[in-house]
């Protein structure tokens, strides 16, 4: 809080939006090769329920293990991804891959859990969106009920109407929708009104420092309340200690993501994560 004179509002609101130096094109070409090499991977954190202690779900997370750069995270590449319209092929990359690893669960007995990706505005709203889920639905012996769509507020402010038909079209398919860090975007309130989601996800940024603000504290509970009156779930994301998650707790908060359960891990050590919880 007291660094705010250094920092400009655009990168408080979106990291993304600071002057990029890369070479687009070179990144451009780097993506389409690492595409094309396979050398992307989806990573798996936990969604804890902090009552019951039951896993409920996870979220598929990318990385990008470059032979030279080693893991690079996605805040590194998305935002070029979606400006060149790379973000498709990578996204459909994205979509297939969570399709396997849920099939892969249920034939291992993980048949319970839900699998949240996170889908960017210009691939929700490109029209090849819903073919190609279709096509994993007809391929994959998977539910669309175990799955959830994860978008940022932001969708919508390239066409609202666009947004909003295709939310109805993802729920005719059986997939669950969820706003990704709630509250950051312009428009956390019309999406609660006029769109119909199933789940909102609390940003880290109001966790931060949600031991010594009382404004953060407030923030997250009053979206809580809001989400259980208008029978939204809530994700609370970024907890990493148990302070965080017992003033959470107090609030009426369940569903956990950070990395006081688990940071995200590669698919052999969910396996072995999930091993050491039931044991
Ligand atoms: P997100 O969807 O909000 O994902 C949550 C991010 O918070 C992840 O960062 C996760 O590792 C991090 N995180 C979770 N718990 C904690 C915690 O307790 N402490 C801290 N410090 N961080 C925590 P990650 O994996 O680096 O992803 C960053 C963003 O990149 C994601 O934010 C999402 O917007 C985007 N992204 C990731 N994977 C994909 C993808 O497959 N497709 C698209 N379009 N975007 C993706
Ligand atoms: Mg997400
Ligand atoms: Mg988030
Ligand atoms: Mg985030």
């Amino acid at each position: 809080g007291k660094k705010m004179g250094s920092q400009s509002i655009s990168s408080i609101f979106n990291p993304f939006m600071k002057e990029q130096t890369k070479d687009i094109l070179h990144t451009e070409f780097n993506l389409r090769k690492g595409l094309d090499m396979n050398e992307f991977s989806l990573y798996y954190q936990p969604q804890v329920n902090c009552v019951s202690g039951e896993v409920e779900g996870f979220e598929a997370l990318i990385r990008w293990r470059h032979p030279e750069k080693g893991i690079i995270p996605p805040i590194e590449f998305i935002q070029h991804a979606e400006s060149t319209g790379l973000i498709l092929p990578i996204g459909e990359w994205v979509i297939e891959q969570a399709f396997q690893q849920l099939e892969s669960w249920s034939i291992q007995g993980i048949t319970t859990c839900t699998l949240s990706i996170n889908i960017s505005p210009r691939h929700f709203l490109h029209e090849k969106l819903l073919p190609f889920l279709k096509k994993c639905l007809r391929t994959y012996q998977v539910a669309p009920q175990q799955f959830i769509i994860e978008i940022t507020e932001n969708v919508a402010m390239g066409d609202y109407l666009a947004a909003q038909k295709r939310i109805t079209d993802l729920h005719e398919l059986g997939f669950k929708v969820s706003i990704d860090d709630f509250g950051t975007g312009f428009s956390a309130f019309i999406y609660l009104q006029h769109f119909a989601i199933d789940e909102v996800k609390i940003d880290r940024q109001f966790i931060l420092d949600i031991e010594s603000n009382r404004k953060s504290l407030g923030i997250v509970k009053t979206i809580v309340d809001l989400a259980s009156l208008l029978n939204i779930k809530v994700v609370v994301e970024g907890v990493e200690t148990e302070a965080q998650l017992q003033l959470l707790q107090a609030i009426g908060c369940k569903t956990i993501q950070g990395y006081y359960y688990a940071r995200p891990l590669p698919t052999g050590e969910i396996e072995q994560w999930l091993h050491a919880r039931s044991v």
